[in-house]
């Protein structure tokens, strides 16, 4: 005879947590939801959290830091967390200088910023605050460093131009014919570590990880009002596993982010993302070596901030991101055709490269709302969308999560928070 429905229910999510979670003792569950008066009674779960990546970690802790009463479970397709964009991106925290007034990137990555800078200093996660230098070789290029100095003033982010004979003391081996905009507020983090950090607290506070575990669809019951019936595949599984519940659901699964919502939301709200691929080069000579990561001016309209310097926490150089367009989120194996062009952008700054000493090294891709621009001054810049979704609720949708997500990533949990409890 089969189960009853709630106790089926009860029954498949002891399942799911035996088989792919790392359980740990929690509380019993509470019905605990103070935002509103129509919650679905005793699901599984208070939030669901779908999405393994540096935001869905820190917006799992977050929710999980609410109160002993509340019950979070992340859903991360692969068996470890962040091995997707977060770990495949330029480790920097940025200041804040490209996304200009009154937008969701310039908030929370002004926020972000100094909740990251905190929590590394306070829990010892590797960072550094080296500061950054964007560089202009002609009029056209200082002009933008000229807005970024202006928007930057309004912004109260500290930047300073470089007087020539300290940048050429400084670095010796940069090239900025024109102008340096100095960010001191810019800095790296070893990604790694503070994606470990996130997951092992939020476990620490009773939240659940079930790694390992697709998503494969969701069901707003009574528009959410009655939560989320969720359906998992277990990695190496043909059928999906029996659904769980949740009252609320928070879609952070990165570059899948349109599929998961379109599992919920009607056909006429569906949405795609289109995909910015972004590869890197490494660099093994130990001369011509920066210490100071170099920028090259941002060009209005393009899909990414130039092909950059950055170093890591290891001290280790590498040059990129490019932007090349791709129809597969999967394509993460760098396009060697590239690396003839991206040398010669790197050239402009860094004259006298080793070019034999450049090679392939890893690539990372941008989910975004359109094929538009990532900085203000370009046409149709797109923000983040993070937003509770009319109509359903207790859904929090986040698409487009791209570049400053990592900075900004601290201050999504709070944001996603707030939407769900004020
Ligand atoms: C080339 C590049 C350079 C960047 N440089 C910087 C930088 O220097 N500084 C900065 O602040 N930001 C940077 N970013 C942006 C930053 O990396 C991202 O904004 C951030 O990592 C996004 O994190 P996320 O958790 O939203 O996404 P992800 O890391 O992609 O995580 C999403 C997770 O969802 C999981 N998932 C997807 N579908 C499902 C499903 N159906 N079921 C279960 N799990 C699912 C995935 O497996 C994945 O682990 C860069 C991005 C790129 C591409």
């Amino acid at each position: 005879m089969a189960a009853p429905r709630f106790l089926a229910t009860r029954m498949a999510a002891s399942r799911f947590l035996a088989t792919t979670f790392r359980r740990r003792q929690r509380q019993p569950y509470k019905k605990s939801r103070s935002f509103t008066s129509t919650s679905a009674p005793r699901a599984d779960f208070t939030h669901a959290v779908i999405g393994g990546g540096a935001v869905g970690l820190a917006i799992a802790r977050r929710l999980q830091s609410h109160g002993p009463s509340v019950s979070t479970v992340l859903i991360e397709r692969h068996r470890h967390v962040g091995t997707e964009t977060s770990s495949r991106n330029s480790e920097v925290i940025h200041a804040g200088l490209y996304y200009g007034h009154g937008t969701l990137k310039t908030r929370l990555c002004l926020h972000g910023r100094r909740m990251l800078y905190a929590l590394c200093d306070a829990r010892r996660i590797p960072h550094s605050n080296c500061g950054k230098w964007i560089v202009a070789q002609d009029d056209a290029q200082m002009a933008e460093l000229e807005k970024l100095h202006a928007v930057a003033r309004e912004l109260d982010v500290p930047t300073r131009f470089l007087a020539p004979d300290e940048a050429r003391r400084r670095e010796p081996d940069v090239r900025a014919a024109r102008g340096v905009l100095e960010s001191p507020t810019t800095g790296i983090v070893d990604s790694h570590a503070y994606m470990a950090f996130l997951q092992g607290d939020f476990e620490d506070r009773g939240g659940d990880c079930a790694l390992g575990a697709a998503v494969t669809d969701v069901e707003a019951v009574d528009g959410g009002r009655g939560g989320y019936r969720i359906w998992t595949r277990t990695e190496g599984h043909l059928a999906d596993d029996e659904p769980i519940t949740a009252e609320t659901v928070v879609n952070s699964a990165g570059l899948a982010a349109a599929e998961v919502q379109n599992m919920i939301l009607p056909a006429h709200r569906h949405r795609e993302l289109y995909y910015a691929k972004g590869s890197y080069f490494s660099y093994a000579a130990a001369h011509p070596k920066p210490t100071t990561l170099v920028y090259p001016a941002p060009t209005p309209g393009h899909g990414g901030l130039g092909t950059h310097l950055t170093i890591d926490m290891a001290g280790r150089v590498r040059f990129g991101p490019d932007v090349e367009w791709t129809d597969d989120p999967t394509d993460v194996k760098v396009n060697a055709s590239r690396l003839a062009a991206a040398l010669d952008d790197i050239q402009t700054y860094l004259p006298g490269l080793q070019r034999d000493a450049v090679d392939l090294d890893y690539c990372g891709i941008r989910p975004k709302l359109g094929r538009q621009s990532s900085v203000v001054g370009g046409r149709n810049f797109i923000d983040f969308h993070i937003v509770k979704e009319e109509g359903f609720e207790g859904f929090v949708n986040l698409l487009g999560i791209e570049s400053p997500g990592l900075t900004s990533s601290l201050a999504i949990g709070e944001y996603v928070h707030g939407l769900l409890y004020k």
